[in-house]
C-alpha cells in the first residue's frame, strides 16, 4: 500500500487534477491520496491558502469579505467546472465557508486555522467526487474521523502517535481515501494547521500509521537536485539520499520537501520517494534510512539566509560553570529557539533565525545579558547572514572534505566568518555574508559535483 501526497501544483486547476487521477489509476496500491489546497497555476498566480487568509484577515477585522469569499469560491469553481462536476459540490464547499466564517472569532489564531484549513479539506471533498465521477470509487475522510491528533501547543503543531492506531484502519477501507493536508485536531476536537507546507507532514503521519510500503511525495520536480537550479546551471538530480541528508537540505531552503514531515516516516521506516505529477515517469529521488555513500561523500549544498548571530565574550568563560545555560536561558525566556552555537574558550556565538526577534526584543537580550551574566563584550549581528550548508552521509569517512570546501570558498575572495560541523558530520555549515552567498554555492558545487556521476 502506497500513500501519496500531492503538494498545491499538482492540485491547482483542473487539468493538474487529471494528471494526479491518472497517476492514482496506473497503480492499485496507490490507496490513500493527500491532497493539498490549490496552488498557483503560474508564477504570479494566488495560492488558495494565501486567498484564505485574507478572507480571514478581512473577517476579524470586521471589513466585508464578499469580495475575498469570491475570490476562493471562484477558484473552486473554475476546477469543478474544468472536471465536468455538477454545482452541488461548489454549494457544499460555499455552505463550509459560511459556515466557518460565522464561527467564534474571538480567538483570532483558531478562526485563523479553521479557514486556512478549508483549502485542503473542501480539495479533498472535490478530489473524491471527481475520482468517483470517473469511475474510481474514492471517499473523502476527515482528520478528526480518521484520527489524525496534535498536541495543543499552536506555536508547534505536531501530530501525536496515539492517534496512530485509529488512523491505521485507513487500510481496511475498500474505496480510494482522499485525505485532506495540512491539519489535525486536539483531542477536545480543535482544528489546528501545521506549519505553511504542511501537507507534506500529513502525508508522511498517515504513511507512517498504516505502516506504507512507500510515501510518494509528487510536486513539480523531477528531483531533489544536488544544489538550487536558480543558482547553479542544471545541478545534478539527486537519485537515492538518507532521512537525515534531506533533513540538513530542507533545513537549509530546500522547499522541495517540509523539513518537519520527514520524522514520521523516519521513525517507521517508511521510504519516501519525491516524484513529478508533470512527470511521473521520472524516477524521482527516494529517500532512505542508508546509501552507499563511497562514490558521492557530499550529496548537496544548500543556502538560506535570515540568521542573526549573538556574540558575547567573556574572559575565563570557559572556567565559569553554568555560563551557556544562562545566557541560553535568556533566549528561552523571549521564546527564541537556537540554531547553533559555536565556541571558542572566552566567546560564544548563538545563531538564532532573525524572524523570531524584534526591536524590543533585541534590546533586551543585549540588556541582559550585560546585566546578568557580566560579559566584556555583547553584540548581535542581525542583517545579511547567511548559512552555507554541506550535507553528505560520506563526510564521517572521507578526510580532506573541509580543506576542499574551505579553498573552494577562498578562491572566491569570501570571508568565512563561521565554521560548525555537528559531531554527526553529516553536515558542515559556513556562516558568510549573504552578498557572497551564490558565488560560494558556485565554487562548491564546482569542486564537488562537476566531475560526479551519481
Ligand atoms: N496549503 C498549505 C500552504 O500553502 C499547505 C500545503 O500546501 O502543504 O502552505
Amino acid at each position: 500500500m502506497k500513500v501519496c501526497k500531492f503538494g498545491g501544483t499538482s492540485v491547482a486547476s483542473a487539468e493538474q487534477i487529471k494528471k494526479v487521477a491518472a497517476i492514482v489509476a496506473s497503480d492499485p496500491s496507490r490507496k490513500v491520496v493527500v491532497v493539498s489546497a490549490p496552488g498557483k497555476r503560474f508564477s504570479e498566480d494566488e495560492k488558495v491558502t494565501d486567498l484564505l487568509i485574507l478572507l480571514a484577515k478581512a473577517a476579524l477585522s470586521g471589513n466585508d469579505t464578499e469580495k475575498e469569499l469570491g475570490d476562493v469560491v471562484n477558484r473552486y469553481e473554475q476546477i469543478t467546472s474544468g472536471l465536468g462536476l455538477s454545482n452541488t459540490i461548489i454549494d457544499v464547499i460555499f455552505t463550509d465557508l459560511r459556515e466557518r466564517l460565522s464561527a467564534d472569532s474571538s480567538d483570532s489564531s483558531l478562526f485563523m486555522d479553521s479557514i486556512k484549513a478549508a483549502g485542503e479539506d473542501n480539495n479533498a471533498k472535490l478530489i473524491a467526487e471527481y475520482f468517483t465521477s470517473i469511475g474510481m470509487p474514492a471517499k473523502y475522510i476527515s482528520p478528526n474521523d480518521a484520527g489524525l491528533i496534535v498536541n495543543d501547543r499552536p506555536e508547534r503543531v505536531r501530530a501525536l502517535t496515539k492517534g496512530y492506531e485509529k488512523l491505521a484502519e485507513l487500510r481496511n477501507e475498500s474505496e480510494i481515501i482522499v485525505f485532506p493536508g495540512f491539519f489535525g485536531y486536539t483531542e477536545d476536537g480543535t482544528l489546528r494547521t501545521f506549519n505553511r507546507g504542511g501537507s507534506d507532514i500529513t502525508g508522511s503521519i498517515v504513511a507512517a500509521a498504516v505502516g506504507a510500503e512507500l510515501y510518494e511525495n509528487f510536486t513539480d520536480v523531477d528531483s531533489v537536485f544536488a544544489a538550487n537550479p536558480t543558482i547553479v546551471d542544471e545541478p545534478m538530480a539527486i537519485s537515492e539520499l538518507t532521512y537525515r541528508e534531506m533533513r540538513e537540505l530542507a533545513y537549509a531552503g530546500f522547499s522541495v520537501f517540509h523539513d518537519e514531515a520527514l520524522m514520521p516516516a523516519f521513525l517507521k521506516s517508511v521510504p519516501v520517494c519525491v516524484k513529478n505529477t508533470n512527470n511521473p515517469d521520472a524516477p524521482g529521488t527516494l529517500i532512505v534510512k542508508e546509501r552507499d555513500h563511497s562514490k558521492q561523500p557530499i550529496i548537496g549544498i544548500a543556502a538560506d539566509s535570515g540568521f542573526s548571530t549573538l556574540f558575547v565574550y567573556k574572559y575565563l568563560m570557559n572556567q565559569e560553570v553554568g555560563f551557556g545555560r544562562r545566557l541560553l536561558e535568556i533566549l528561552e525566556d523571549e521564546g527564541i529557539p537556537f540554531e547553533h552555537t559555536p565556541s571558542g574558550i572566552d566567546n560564544l556565538s548563538v545563531i538564532i533565525r532573525s524572524e523570531f526577534l524584534n526591536t524590543e526584543k533585541k534590546e533586551r537580550i543585549i540588556q541582559r545579558v550585560q546585566d546578568e551574566l557580566n560579559v566584556d563584550d555583547v553584540h548581535l549581528r542581525d542583517t545579511d547572514y547567511s548559512m552555507i550548508v554541506l550535507v553528505g552521509e560520506g563526510m564521517r569517512h572521507t578526510t580532506g572534505l573541509a580543506a576542499r570546501a574551505a579553498s573552494a570558498i577562498s578562491r572566491t575572495g569570501a570571508n568565512i566568518e563561521m565554521i560548525n560541523q555537528g559531531s554527526s558530520e553529516v553536515s558542515l555549515v559556513f556562516g558568510v555574508d549573504k552578498k557572497d552567498e551564490n558565488k560560494i554555492l558556485r565554487s562548491l558545487y564546482e569542486e564537488f559535483f562537476s566531475k560526479v556521476v551519481i
